[in-house]
Formats: C-alpha cells, sequence, structure tokens
C-alpha cells in the first residue's frame, strides 16, 4: 500500500495525466477495505486522483459500496443515506448495533444524499441530531426521541425503531427528489 501511495505521489509531480487510484490485492473484506480506505484517503485528501477502483477479494458489488463509502466519508461524493452512529456502551437505550445493521439494508436501495443519526444515548445522541437531516437519540424506559432537520419532532417506543426510520428515511428522500424536480423544472421554464 505505502509503495502504491509513493507511486501514485511520484506520477503527479510528474505529469498532469489523470490518475486512475487503486491497491491493488488489498485483501480480504475487512482488511482491504482498511488498506484501500487509508491508501486512497490519504492520496485523495491530498488532490491525487481523478477516478478510483477498490479491490476486495468479496463479492463485487462490495467494492462499489467500500468506494463510495470512501467518497462520502472524504466529502467527495454525496449518495444515499449517510448513516452517523455511536459504538454503543452500557448507556445505550436500545439495541444499536443490531438497529443500525438492520437500518442500512433496509436504506441501501436509496440513492438520495442524506445524514441520519442514530446515537445510543443523550450524551451524543441530540449534538449529531442537530447535524443531520433525522435524528434519533435512545431515550429512557424506552422511550426515544426523534428529530427531523435538527429539531426534536416526536418520541418513539422501542418495537418501531426500524420500521419507523425507514419510513421517515424514503419520506425525507422523497421530499428532497420532488425539490429537486421544482428546482429543474423553474430553472427549465426561465432558460426558455
Ligand atoms: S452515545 Fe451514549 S450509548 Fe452511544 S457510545 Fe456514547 S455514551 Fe454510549
Amino acid at each position: 500500500m505505502f509503495l502504491a501511495v509513493a507511486a501514485y505521489q511520484g506520477l503527479a509531480e510528474a505529469c498532469d495525466y489523470p490518475l486512475h487510484l487503486g491497491i491493488t490485492e488489498a485483501g480480504g473484506f475487512r482488511s482491504g477495505t482498511v488498506k484501500s480506505s487509508v491508501g486512497l484517503g490519504m492520496l485523495l485528501w491530498s488532490g491525487i486522483g481523478d477516478t478510483i477502483r477498490v479491490s476486495l477479494s468479496a463479492e463485487p458489488v462490495e467494492e462499489i459500496r467500500v468506494g463510495f463509502d470512501i467518497l462520502k466519508s472524504l466529502g467527495l461524493r454525496h449518495r444515499g443515506v449517510n448513516i452517523i452512529s455511536c459504538p454503543s456502551c452500557a448507556r445505550q437505550q436500545f439495541e444499536v448495533i443490531r438497529t443500525v445493521e438492520r437500518l442500512e439494508q433496509r436504506v441501501a436501495h436509496i440513492n438520495t444524499s442524506m445524514t441520519v443519526s442514530v446515537i445510543g444515548c443523550v450524551v451524543n445522541g441530540p449534538g449529531e441530531a442537530r447535524e443531520t437531516d433525522i435524528g434519533f437519540t435512545g431515550g429512557g424506559h424506552g422511550t426515544h426521541q426523534v428529530y427531523i432537520a435538527g429539531v426534536p419532532n416526536h418520541r418513539l417506543k422501542d418495537a418501531d425503531i426500524v420500521d419507523h426510520l425507514v419510513e421517515l428515511i424514503e419520506k425525507k428522500a422523497a421530499e428532497i427528489e420532488a425539490a429537486k424536480a421544482k428546482d429543474a423544472a423553474a430553472a427549465k421554464t426561465a432558460a426558455e
């Protein structure tokens, strides 16, 4: 990985050609993702690279997902639901890890760019929710807080968490797409 990074850095200094970045033979899903993220992240963050590939000994679709996640993490591309979540601990007021796992699967089909925070308790939940389109924070007695656009909106009981968040996310995606279509139609009319 270091050799590849050094080679791309040398190429970027030596010529103006577009560079297609990739960490070859990075490894399996987890180790390969880490190596690709570190290597591509270093290069992209320093302004080197025009296109990327991710190579993993894993299902090919994972290479695409990891590639987009690298670009999303660097703020270079925005596509799909960016879920911000905490690692969970003894303070969690609902099963954070399982909830996020299920939620990621259920919203994988959404391409609309938006941020969603899923945080186990009030230590970090309200702060993260202020920065996201939809926020969810664990609360006491199985009653949690939902935020919309950073503002407390309503409370929710345990059983419904994933279904409810998916519903909110799909609704928000439809609103964003409708607003984009409206703006595009207005721009087209103005140009005529
Ligand atoms: S936000 Fe709360 S539940 Fe999540 S890791 Fe921090 S203290 Fe633990």
